[in-house]
């Protein structure tokens, strides 16, 4: 076991606190890198983060935002993240492409996303491929926000891509989540599941503009609609059906100002810190799952042992719950309980 007290400082920990974002690339990269060494130096490095940044991570505000593909977010996200870099906020864009899990290419890669925003100072824009995550979006999703606000990023923007596991995942790593429609279609159309609506903080009925304009009010009363079926919410707050133009810049500035009003009420009601806090300790379940998965399928006389027992349970020679208790004791052996 190493002594913390002899851990080195990581060279990424000064340039990363002065807001460097070839060093936040390095970090980010350190925590997606399927290596044990790096995953180490990933850890070693956010702790080393953590005691510097408490005050930034409390003042930063965490927005996931979600939809079909096609429903415009990163055109969204782009417009957003100018009006806030105009404003001297330091924005960071993290998108998760699922598309990279399947087919080993990115459909994201392929497109120029956020190519205005990307030359702002103020700016970072990083894309993840779903494929690098093994234990799902939040394994390396949490500790690259806590990077982006070590190097003194305001607002970190969670795009996904999915609708699905992700979405939920996403949406227990933020202060704020915004899902966005296209106007006209029904959310079964969609292809969104009731339960992601039924978690977000505000809907945006997105590309209203030209002919789409009169299709978008109708979606929006459907989707009022809808909202008022949900459970109502902790803390009282009456989820909006907002409605935008990515393109023409409209409607965005409310998507902003409804954002700010929620982190307000929810700073002073205390529920910011109470959420930030569930987030954290669920991150860490998270975690430890992770982590004795993953060592149950790198043990290797563990594995063999999993072989035997599927030949065993295929032959008849043991029932599938006697061989499930043989291997958990045979792994639970392996772990000192002290
Ligand atoms: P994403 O897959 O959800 O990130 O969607 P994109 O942002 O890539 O947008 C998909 C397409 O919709 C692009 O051709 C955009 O130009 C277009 N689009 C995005 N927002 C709007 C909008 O507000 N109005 C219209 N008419 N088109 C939009």
């Amino acid at each position: 076991m190493k002594n913390k007290q002899t851990d080195p400082i990581h060279p990424l920990k000064a340039p990363i606190l002065k807001g460097s974002t070839a060093a936040l690339s390095k970090a980010i990269s350190l925590v997606e890198s399927s290596l044990e060494t790096h995953s180490l130096e990933a850890e070693q490095l956010l702790e080393q983060l953590s005691k510097d940044t408490a005050s930034k991570r409390s003042n930063s505000i965490r927005i996931g935002v979600s939809g079909v593909p096609g429903v415009g977010k990163s055109t969204f996200i782009e417009v957003l993240g100018g009006q806030l870099t105009k404003e001297g906020k330091k924005v960071a864009v993290l998108t998760i492409d699922p598309s990279s899990q399947q087919s080993g290419g990115s459909i994201l890669g392929d497109k120029n996303r956020m190519q205005h925003l990307s030359q702002s100072p103020l700016a970072y824009i990083r894309t993840t491929p779903a494929a690098a995550h093994l234990g799902g979006v939040a394994k390396n999703t949490r500790p690259s926000i806590q990077l982006c606000e070590a190097a003194g990023f305001e607002v970190i923007i969670i795009e996904t891509v999915g609708v699905g596991q992700s979405e939920l995942e996403v949406q227990d790593m933020v202060d704020f989540f915004l899902l966005l429609h296209l106007p006209g279609a029904g959310d079964e159309i969609q292809g969104i599941k009731r339960g992601i609506m039924e978690v977000a903080d505000a809907l945006v009925v997105n590309k209203v503009d030209g002919a789409n304009a009169p299709l978008a009010k109708k979606s929006q009363q459907f989707l009022q609609h809808a909202i008022h079926a949900f459970p109502s919410r902790a803390n009282h707050w009456e989820v909006p059906v907002l409605l935008a133009s990515a393109t023409e810049g409209h409607g965005i500035d409310q998507v902003w100002k409804t954002i700010e009003h929620y982190i307000d009420i929810q700073r002073k009601t205390g529920e910011f810190e109470r959420q930030r806090q569930q987030q954290l300790i669920h991150g860490w379940h998270a975690e430890i799952n992770q982590a004795l998965l993953q060592s149950f399928a790198t043990d290797v006389p563990m594995q063999s042992l999993v072989q035997q027992l599927e030949k065993d349970i295929l032959s008849g020679a043991t029932t599938k719950n006697e061989a499930k208790r043989k291997a958990i004791a045979s792994f639970r052996g392996k772990w000192p309980s002290s």
